[in-house]
């Protein structure tokens, strides 16, 4: 089960910790999001579980964390100063900016006016002033649109430090920014936002088969992801719509609760953004059409091993977004259930690696001695194991406490009581998702919790 709004989703997220409104104290900033005490706990998972994927149960990609602000140059010769546009038209009746290519037919969503301009280009680039002296020549940097750029500029730093031979890849996590002309759709659609970038190099003929190995890949990491394959689609952009460098591209569509839209885009680059931004472009041969660039000071090239050749490779690019990704796991794990006494409860059912609890601990009375630092001794040896946030919940209230728990999906909850402590040093373990209940001994619930969470 999914939600059955948007609306839903925010409220949970709102009402739970998980996303806020960023600025609401002073009205909000439109397009921008801040995450709270569980929804930092959720997206750190999601990010951990793509580097895992991508970086450490591989040994053919490296990881990077470049810098957010970025020299012009960079993005002149990626074509994001000339092209990184979306087309915009003004309402000339009630003066609202919107997305040429998001309006239905011709008219303003705002007033329903047809008066509108003609579309013309606008830059999604954020700039932002560098140093004390203000000017537009040169004392600027751009916020990066996306993570790529930085992967192609430190593309020598990573070959030179770590020698790898193709196909070998390099990923990045991080903020991208975009001054996107009518954010919307909760945090599907944001100013401020965050990638997961694999740029994987391969050699030109065998670009085909690994873009094919990686939408395969990226889908079936959705689906460990616990996001439901009836929701996910494949949309192979066509000819006429695939942007000048891409020769193929499969973007992952998702059933968002507004609608089916994008959630990866998965292109063959060809060589063009090593092509782009290489020294002596003229000694290689670019199947690209590159912009002439005499700015760069490295060649962005392997050697072919065989035939001692020189080459730019080409780059298969799987970009996700994490916001997005966030988006998705909260609706695939939203569900209301009617109970067998008629009254319903909320569970958020995520996967247990991406849970922001791992495990509550509840104690039976929160002002009994040998109760709660029973408990507390527990959280404590449950925390060795590292698998994250266990959580020490001293509302005193069991039922509550679940009911809490539940809403904020955290797989295991474990309740220390009289028994615990007078008797036989055990206690009550509940299930999230069969809300079964069992006594086990505390010595054997660090092994259970581990299982439990490898799933
Ligand atoms: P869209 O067509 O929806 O604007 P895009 O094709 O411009 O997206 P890409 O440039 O391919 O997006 O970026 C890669 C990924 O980054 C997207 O699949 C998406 O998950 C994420 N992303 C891009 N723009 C935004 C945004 N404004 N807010 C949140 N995530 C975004």
């Amino acid at each position: 089960m999914t939600a059955q709004s948007m609306e839903e989703l925010v409220s949970l997220a709102k009402r739970r910790g998980f996303i806020f409104q960023s600025s609401d104290i002073y009205g909000g900033l439109q397009g921008v999001y801040d995450y709270g005490p569980l929804g930092v706990e959720l997206k750190n998972n999601l990010k951990a579980a793509w580097w895992r994927a991508m970086v450490y149960e591989r040994d053919d990609i490296e990881g990077l964390d470049a810098a957010i602000l970025t020299n012009p140059t960079t993005l002149r010769h990626s074509g994001h100063e000339a092209t990184f546009t979306d087309p915009l038209v003004d309402c000339r009746t009630c003066k609202s900016r919107w997305r040429a290519d998001h309006l239905e037919g011709n008219t303003c969503p705002g007033c329903n006016s047809e008066d509108l301009t003609e579309p013309r280009p606008f830059n999604l680039m954020f700039k932002t002033q560098v140093g004390p002296v203000q000017d537009d020549d040169g004392n600027f940097a751009y916020l990066r649109p996306e993570t790529a750029q930085a992967i192609f500029t430190n593309f020598k730093n990573v070959v030179d430090s770590t020698s790898p031979k193709l196909p070998f890849g390099i990923a990045q996590i991080g903020k991208a920014f975009r001054n996107e002309i009518t954010p919307r759709n909760f945090i599907f659609r944001v100013r401020e936002f965050e990638q997961m970038e694999l740029e994987f190099f391969v050699m030109a003929g065998e670009d085909e088969e690994w873009h094919k190995t990686w939408v395969e890949t990226r889908l079936a990491w959705w689906a460990e992801q616990g996001v439901n394959s009836d929701n996910l689609e494949l949309y192979h952009v066509p000819a006429d719509e695939l942007a000048h460098y891409s020769k193929a591209t499969v973007d992952v569509m998702y059933r968002f609760p507004h609608g089916v839209e994008e959630l990866e885009g998965i292109a063959n680059r060809t060589d063009f953004d090593l092509g782009s931004h290489t020294k002596n472009q003229g000694d290689y041969d670019i199947t690209s059409k590159v912009e002439p660039n005499t700015d760069s000071n490295a060649k962005l090239v392997m050697q072919d091993l065989e035939n001692k050749r020189w080459h730019i490779p080409y780059v298969i690019e799987p970009s996700a977004g994490v916001d997005r990704g966030v988006l998705a796991i909260m609706n695939e794990a939203y569900k209301v259930e009617t109970l067998e006494n008629g009254s319903e409860r909320t569970v958020m059912s995520f996967k247990p690696h991406l849970a922001p609890i791992k495990v509550a601990i509840l104690p039976l009375k929160r002002n009994h001695e040998g109760i709660v630092s029973k408990a507390k001794a527990i959280k404590k040896d449950l925390m060795k194991l590292g698998l994250g946030r266990i959580f020490y919940e001293d509302t005193g209230n069991i039922g509550k406490g679940y009911r809490r728990h539940d809403e904020v999906g955290t797989p295991l909850c474990v309740t220390v009581d009289f028994q615990t402590v007078e008797e036989d040093d055990t206690v009550t373990i509940r299930n999230r998702d069969t809300m079964a209940q069992e006594r086990i001994a505390v010595s054997e619930l660090p092994a259970y919790v581990r299982s439990f969470m490898q799933g």
